[in-house]
Formats: C-alpha cells, structure tokens, sequence
C-alpha cells in the first residue's frame, strides 16, 4: 500500500520505517528543515535501537523516502498517518494547533480515491471529529474519507520493537470502508506475530490510549507513595512492591520507586485527561493525585539532597542520566533536568555523563560540564545522583568510582544500586523507599 506519514518524531519515523519494512511504500513528511537534511542524507536524527538500520535499508530498497511537502505525500497515499507532536498547554488541556495545521494541509491536497486519515497522537475523545469538520470546512474537491484513531502505544528505547511485535493494535474505525483499508495494512503484521488487533469506535480508541497512559502513571504513583511510607516506617520498598506485584491481578512491572515519571507523554496525557474529565463533567481527583505523588517523588529527593550537603554552593555535583528513562536520548521533561535546574540555581558546579543523551541536554543545559564516562563524573565529586537507571550503571566498578570521589555519597534516584552492597563500600547511600 502507499502510505504517507506526517510527523517523523519517535512515532512518526518509528511508523514509517517499521511499515516500510512490513513492505508497503512509505514517504515521510517532516516539516523541521534540520530533521529533514538528516533524514535526506539517511541518518536517524533521533536514537532509538534499529531505527538507523532500518531506514537505511527500505531507503535503498526503495519503500522509504523523506519530504517536506505535504502535498504530494497526500495525493499518493491510500493511508495518511499523523503523527505530529501534541504538547500540553498552560492550562493542562492538550494544544492540538499541529493537529489541525496538518489536517488543513491535507484537507487542500486531498482529490482522487477515497483516502483513510489516521490519527496516530496521544488527543482528547473527539479529537477526531475536529479533524473531520476541518478537512470538509477545507476540502476543495469531494473526495471521500474516514478519519481514524488508531493510538500508538511505542515505548521509546524499544520503539522498533513494539511496532514490529505489538502487544496489541487498537483501530478506532466508524465506517465499513476505513475498518476494511485498516484491516488490510494491519493482517500481515497480526498474522505474523498473532498481535490482537481491537477493532473499535473511534471515540473508544481515543479512550483507551489515555486511559492506559493514566493507569501506567498511576501504578508509578503508587509505587512512589509505598515508597514514602516505606522510608517514614523504616521498611523496604522493593520488598513491599515485588510481594505486592506477585499478585498476578498487580504484576510487578511499572511497581518500580524512584524519582517519579517524565518524558514527554506521561505528564501531558494525564493532565490532558483530567481536564477531558472535567471537560465531561466527571471528578478529575484521581488524575490529580497521581501528579501530586509524582511531583513529591522528586521534591522529596531533592530535598535528601539538600538535607545531607547543606550549602550546595561550590559543591561539585556528579550526574549520572539525563535521560527521562533508559535507552533513549529524549530528555523533554526528565526528573534529571529538574534536580539539575535546582542544584544550578543553589551554586552547585554540575557534571553530568549519559550514554545518549548529552547532545540534546547541552543545548538545554548550558550551565552543564559533560564528561566522557561516569569514571570522569566522579572525579572530584562531592556527591554522585542517579537520575537514569541505564544498564552501563549496572556494571560501574565501584571502588574506583569511590577512589575518585572527594566525599563517598550517593543519591540513587533509580535504586540501581544496593544499599548493602554500597555501604559495605563505604558510601554513604541514599536510594529510594529504602
Ligand atoms: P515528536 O515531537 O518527536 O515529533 C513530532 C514531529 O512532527 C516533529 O518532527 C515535528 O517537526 C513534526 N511536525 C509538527 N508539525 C508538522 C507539520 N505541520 N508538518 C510536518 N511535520 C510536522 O513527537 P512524538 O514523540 O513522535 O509524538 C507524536 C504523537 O504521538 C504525540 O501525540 C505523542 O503524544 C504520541 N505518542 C508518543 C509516544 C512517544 O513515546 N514519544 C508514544 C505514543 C504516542
């Protein structure tokens, strides 16, 4: 099938190159002039494992090519995906100004055979239906189409992964033309890897993606909450969780302590579906305390910080993990960025390593020193804080991270460490929730 996918963010390329390796032909739009003269050359201008090895080879086999022109991607394609970015406004709700900008471009070039609109973004229930009313408000020809919910539950570091050995595929579809066009792009994939694929309306679809995001956060806020009660009643919070999360009713993934969830889905779907709570009339407190819990992870953290050194001013500061979470290079809202912001603001020399991503933190961070490795992060340091649990912490010796150190402490913000293990060192250690 001809397929054109507008946005080539962590879902749009993801999207693109995954489906181009699924065998259909795939021309990606971006309209980000840097992103594209990456894209042109074939490089990912985005770190996600696989990605890089697939574009380049469905570009050489001819499946995958990149544009800015939205026009021609919409005269060729039977499909059109957008993926485009939906940030959170002031107020919580969900700006949806690159939604619709996309859905009049598409509207102007839309003319020959009927044509499946697939929204792709994490939007507010209905979302849909503002996308139909402008493209008919901006239609010049009487094409036919559907417009399409079809939510991406990637997650970043296993993005390629995901799409390629989906849990499941959610199709929010109100008409039998746009379920067919769906089914027939999704077969090969659900008969290949047995994925269920969920046929819905497109009002469910739109749900379900929010409220999956909203459950996720949630079992993080808990964990965090157990965590704070764990610390105040001298108990472990990784012993509580796991015998917590053995209950196959919990499970034990996403019942892990630490300093809260960012990154830039999390927040911004969450305050967008409290605010589509109130928006239907229903009590949103649910969705608050979630955002309660999670800003208290990191205040409290910080404030062990505090409490231990004292005067921040002059301190030299190790960072290990910039990014919001392991195996990407995304840091759009990363706990790390703001323990950084706070220990700058107190005086504090900071020296931050991540395996992936510094590129994207120097030119947030300008008060930042990057270093080479975590051995160069703790050369001189007075203290070392964990923001990212990357694997390569995992395996750090130590004893030649302490010998570099001017004073032995750590704040493991991931509990990557055991706290047996690093006072038996001689650290003085402070996880979380134990
Ligand atoms: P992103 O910011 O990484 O990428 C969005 C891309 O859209 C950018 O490259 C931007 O230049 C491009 N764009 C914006 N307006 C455009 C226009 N008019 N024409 C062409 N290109 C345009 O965003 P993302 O992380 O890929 O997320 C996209 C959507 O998917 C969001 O709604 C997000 O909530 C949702 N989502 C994200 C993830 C994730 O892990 N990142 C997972 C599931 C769902």
């Amino acid at each position: 099938m001809n397929i054109a996918v507008i946005g080539t963010g962590y879902v749009g390329l993801t999207t693109g190159a995954c489906l181009a390796e699924m065998g259909h032909n795939v021309l990606c739009i971006d309209n980000d002039p840097e992103k594209l003269a990456k894209l042109r050359r074939n490089v990912s201008p985005i770190f996600e494992p696989g990605l890089q090895e697939l574009i380049l080879s469905n570009t050489k086999a001819g499946r995958l090519a990149f544009g800015g022109e939205i026009g021609p991607a919409v005269t060729g394609a039977e499909i059109i995906f957008i993926c485009v970015n939906t940030p959170q406004k002031n107020d919580g709700h969900a700006d949806l100004r690159y939604v619709e900008s996309v859905a009049r471009q598409i509207a102007e070039h839309l003319c020959g055979e009927y044509k499946v609109i697939v929204d792709k973004c994490t939007v507010p229930v209905k979302t849909a239906e503002k996308v139909r009313q402008t493209i008919l408000r901006y239609c010049t020809d009487e094409t036919r189409f559907d417009v399409v919910s079809n939510p991406e539950f990637l997650k970043e570091g296993t993005a390629v992964h995901d799409t390629m050995q989906p849990d499941r595929i959610v199709v929010g579809a109100d008409t039998e033309p746009a379920r067919r066009k769906m089914l027939e792009l999704y077969r090969p994939l659900v008969e290949r890897t047995g994925a269920p694929l969920k046929l819905v309306s497109v009002r469910s679809a739109e749900l379900i993606k929010h409220g999956a995001n909203t459950f996720l956060a949630a079992k993080i806020s808990f964990a965090n909450l157990i965590a704070h009660a764990c610390e105040e009643a001298g108990a472990d919070a990784l012993e509580v969780l796991e015998a917590i999360g053995l209950d196959d009713r919990i499970g034990r993934r996403f019942l892990a302590p630490g300093i809260g969830f960012g990154g830039s889905c999390f927040p911004k779907d969450i305050a967008a579906f409290g605010k589509t709570l109130e928006m239907l009339g229903i009590d949103s407190g649910f969705v608050a305390a979630i955002e309660r819990i999670n800003r208290e992870a990191i205040d409290r953290f910080r404030r062990k910080i505090e409490k231990e050194l004292w005067i921040l001013d002059g301190k030299t500061i190790g960072i290990l993990g910039l990014a919001f979470k392991p195996c990407t290079d995304d840091i759009r809202n990363a706990p790390a960025l703001r323990i950084i912001r706070k220990l700058l603001e107190e005086g504090a020399d900071v020296t931050a390593y991540d395996p992936q991503a510094m590129e994207n933190a120097a030119n947030a961070m300008p008060g930042v020193t990057f270093a080479a490795n975590p051995y160069d992060t703790a050369q001189g340091a007075e203290a070392l804080v964990v923001c990212t649990d990357w694997d390569e912490f995992k395996s750090l010796d130590l004893s030649r991270m302490k010998s570099l150190m001017r004073t032995p402490i750590v704040f493991d913000g991931r509990n990557v460490f055991e706290p047996n293990e690093m006072k038996s060192l001689g650290f003085k250690y402070f996880g979380v929730g134990r």
